[in-house]
């Protein structure tokens, strides 16, 4: 970053050889969070962490994010303050600045939206268009728990039992979109922001491909020491990991950095998705993430 805040632009310097990535991400009130169901601090953090998740997928380093926030005139400013120290913190935790934005008010909700730039080496991103037939399909960690403790909010709220507890905090793969794309061990990435069977069903679009999974095999989640069910790990949006394929012949580390690395299945020629239950079904699997409901 040459030149940051306090000019009427950012002025960044890529490295040598690099290409400039750039993502952009709304965070709206009761669209993608509730005020009132999580701390200001976990509402900014998961505002940035939208965008360096999508720079994680292309392989990228991020290295600066732009925020535009409008907030109602209303809004008490100790709500302001835990945002940006939430968001702050998470950009500094991945040597990214913060190197510009806009303020505004807004009539009643709180309105963000996260630009955030990063550089991968030329040629190099990882694209959702490179997946092959016969590449194994493999996501990071766990998937399900920001769904299922999404889904307990909701019904908390039902039976009035009280607000739970904020869960823990998810972070950006970056380091792993880094690895996978430095050790050219994924052909094609996404990150899984609006849920397995979405996102998984972005790569066959975008590779003009089609996937089996095996429900066996998907990395559930546990939250409070039980498996988070089926239906979260599949379709629940909001766990930042990262889905990937590799070619047959690549050998996959099954941890990288301490993250477990799972193969959940394999790209198919035919052009849909197949899930393979428990009893050796094959079913159908239709992408019902966060777009269903859209
Ligand atoms: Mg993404």
């Amino acid at each position: 970053l040459i030149r940051g805040i306090g000019d009427d632009a950012a002025v960044l310097r890529l490295p040598r050889g690099h290409e400039i990535l750039v993502t952009t991400d709304f965070s709206l009130e009761d669209i993608h969070f509730r005020r009132h169901w999580a701390a200001a601090t976990s509402i900014g953090h998961r505002t940035l962490l939208r965008g360096l998740s999508d720079i994680a997928a292309m392989g990228g380093i991020p290295l600066a994010a732009f925020l535009s926030l409008a907030v109602p005139r209303n809004l008490p400013q100790p709500w302001i303050d835990g945002f940006l120290t939430g968001l702050v913190r998470l950009a500094t935790r991945f040597g990214v600045s913060l190197a510009g934005g806009d303020t505004s008010q807004s009539p009643e909700k709180v309105l963000a939206d996260i630009v955030v730039v990063g550089s991968v080496p030329r040629g190099r991103a990882v694209l959702r268009s490179g997946a092959r037939v016969g590449d194994r399909i493999y996501v990071t960690g766990q998937l399900g728990a920001a769904a299922a403790r999404l889904a307990r909010l909701y019904s908390a709220r039902q039976t009035r039992i009280g607000r739970p507890r904020a869960g823990g905090l998810p972070l950006p793969r970056v380091a792993i979109g880094q690895f996978l794309r430095h050790k050219r061990i994924a052909r094609s990435m996404i990150d899984l922001s609006d849920g397995l069977s979405t996102d998984l069903s972005h790569i066959c679009e975008e590779s003009k491909v089609g996937a089996e999974i095996s429900e066996q095999s998907i990395p559930r989640a546990r939250l409070d020491h039980t498996r988070v069910g089926m239906k979260f790990a599949l379709h629940g949006g909001d766990d930042y990991e990262l889905l990937f394929t590799a070619d047959p012949r690549t050998r996959v580390p099954p941890t990288i950095g301490g993250t477990s690395i799972t193969q959940i299945g394999e790209i198919k020629r035919a052009r849909k998705l197949i899930l393979c239950d428990a009893e050796g079904r094959r079913v159908e699997l239709q992408p019902e993430g966060w777009e269903h409901f859209g």
